[in-house]
């Protein structure tokens, strides 16, 4: 195992692109002089449970296409109901005002267990019928992730996904080689300016955009088995955000120009809404965040990425933009 997976790393935390140096063991977090996220070498989880609204090649689709009239990822679009089986950690190395995770990842709400505890949720996931492990936001506890991996490599038949923001090292993406089979990252800015206004991240592209094509090149070319099921690759998720098209364009044309043809899949996601959110406080700050994204909007980016020829993947319908996406955070199997 390389060093930046082993436990020293919550010692001296490098694991992010924040790479705070911060003792997580004790002290520091203790005394409040704790990383930008916040969170101790304690793994901590949110829920742990089937979840039906990812992409259908995650939750369950038969032929991945939607019936006429529905949302691309929602369960009656997939036809079958097993589910991806999410593990929603605590705490973020982002910090997105408009997170639809806010209590998990800003407020850092769930409950504490330990490898081996992490280690039986992936099973019992499996048991359940799950058509993978997906992680969500699991980049602050790599060390005890991949110790219970590790602890259940022999039984665990179905690929892990990893979901994230998109901000990662590619030193730590290239140490996961071997425990991740599908990966999940967001790319949400090309401009700093945004980056760092909304999630607190100004260097946020410099890293995802380094991030994924190391994914890319970890997984090669996406692998469906006979279900429509994705065994391996990798999908990039992009959210149009209000106000932000133009940014949304830019990273196109990048995907366009960077990401190799045929080995990535592309999910463009219309369903951005404040409502919920915009009770925190960090969104307030952020009035021209408080409302859907229009039609013209969404629909000058899905046109961009059919121009570029970017349709492998999924396309929201504008209607897409629900709330039902966002499971309740009650520690339902945690
Ligand atoms: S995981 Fe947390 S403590 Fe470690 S570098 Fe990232 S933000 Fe800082």
């Amino acid at each position: 195992m390389t060093s930046i997976l082993s436990e020293e790393q919550y010692k001296s935390c490098q694991l992010c692109p924040r790479r705070c140096g911060v003792d997580r063991t004790g002290g520091q977090v203790a005394s409040g002089h704790s990383g930008f996220c916040r969170c101790t070498d304690h793994v901590m989880v949110a829920r742990a449970a089937l979840h039906q609204w990812e992409e259908p090649c995650l939750s369950g689709s038969p032929d991945g296409l939607p019936p006429a009239g529905e949302p691309v990822n929602s369960p009656a679009a997939t036809g079958v109901s097993h589910g991806s089986g999410t593990v929603f950690f605590s705490g973020c190395t982002l910090g997105c005002c408009f997170c639809q995770n806010y209590p998990v990842s800003h407020e850092r709400f769930g409950k504490e267990i330990t490898i081996r505890q992490l280690a039986d949720i992936f099973l019992r996931l499996q048991d359940e019928g799950a058509f993978n492990i997906n992680l969500v936001t699991a980049t602050q506890y790599l060390p005890s992730v991949v110790r219970a991996l590790e602890l259940v490599r022999n039984r665990l038949t179905i690929p892990v996904v990893y979901n994230c923001g998109g901000y990662e090292r590619p030193e730590t993406v290239r140490a996961l080689t071997g425990y991740v089979d599908i990966w999940l990252p967001d790319l949400k800015y090309f401009d700093p300016t945004l980056a760092s206004r909304y999630s607190q991240a100004a260097n946020y592209f410099l890293y995802a955009s380094r991030a994924i094509p190391q994914m890319i090149a970890q997984t090669g070319a996406p692998v469906m088995d006979e279900n429509g099921l994705l065994r391996s690759g990798v999908i990039v998720r992009h959210m149009v955000l209000p106000g932000a098209r133009t940014d949304s364009i830019r990273l196109l044309h990048w995907m366009k120009e960077n990401l190799p043809v045929g080995q990535w899949l592309l999910s463009l996601m219309s369903q951005y809404t404040p409502a919920g959110d915009i009770l925190h406080s960090s969104i307030r700050r952020f009035p021209e965040l408080n409302r859907r994204i229009t039609t013209f909007e969404y629909e000058s980016v899905l046109n961009t990425a059919i121009d570029l020829g970017l349709t492998a993947g999924y396309m929201q319908q504008k209607s897409s933009a629900k709330e039902e996406y966002t499971p309740p955070f009650d520690l339902t199997g945690v």
